[in-house]
Formats: C-alpha cells, sequence, structure tokens
C-alpha cells in the first residue's frame, strides 16, 4: 500500500451509500462509505469537515451533541423510549 500526497487528503475514494442505523431506539440516515464501512456523521457533511466514526455508537454520542446547537433540525427520531433493553454496551462479570 504506497501512501502519496498530502496528509489531508482521503486515503480513499469514498463511495458513499445512504443507510439507516438504529441504537438505543434512535434511527439515523447516513451516509456510509462502501469500502471501510465508515459512517459519516450527516451534519458535518462530507468535505473537508467531514468525521467518520467506525461504530454506530460513537456516531450517535457525536450527532447528539449537535443537536443541542441546532435542534430545529431533526437529524434524529426517537422510536421508542430508552430502557434497559436492546443493545448493552456495559458488561459486568
Ligand atoms: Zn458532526
Amino acid at each position: 500500500m504506497q501512501r502519496k500526497g498530502s496528509a489531508m487528503a482521503l486515503q480513499w475514494t469514498p463511495t458513499w451509500e445512504e443507510v439507516v442505523v438504529e441504537s438505543h431506539g434512535i434511527r439515523l440516515r447516513v451516509k456510509r462509505d462502501k469500502e471501510t464501512k465508515l459512517l459519516a456523521c450527516p451534519i458535518c457533511g462530507e468535505g473537508d469537515n467531514a468525521i467518520y466514526f467506525f461504530s454506530v455508537e460513537d456516531l450517535i454520542r457525536h450527532i447528539l451533541s449537535h443537536t443541542k446547537r441546532i435542534e430545529r433540525h431533526q437529524v434524529f427520531v426517537p422510536t421508542k423510549p430508552i430502557e434497559e433493553e436492546g443493545e448493552e454496551e456495559y458488561e459486568e462479570e
């Protein structure tokens, strides 16, 4: 694998596809790169300011931090109350 060019440039050409991800009852329509499976923040966009996430959890946490500032935009839609069901990210012995 050869790396050339500036450090700012992407090392691959993203092929974005629109997918719907769901976690903790929150549904999001986001762009995902077919190659790397990286998720792009729909608010930050796909340009130079783009931020990519490997996991839905991280993406949602990031987007929730956006919504505190731009609550007018309906970027997420809670489909059910957050309870102790569904995916659990905490494991106890
Ligand atoms: Zn963002």
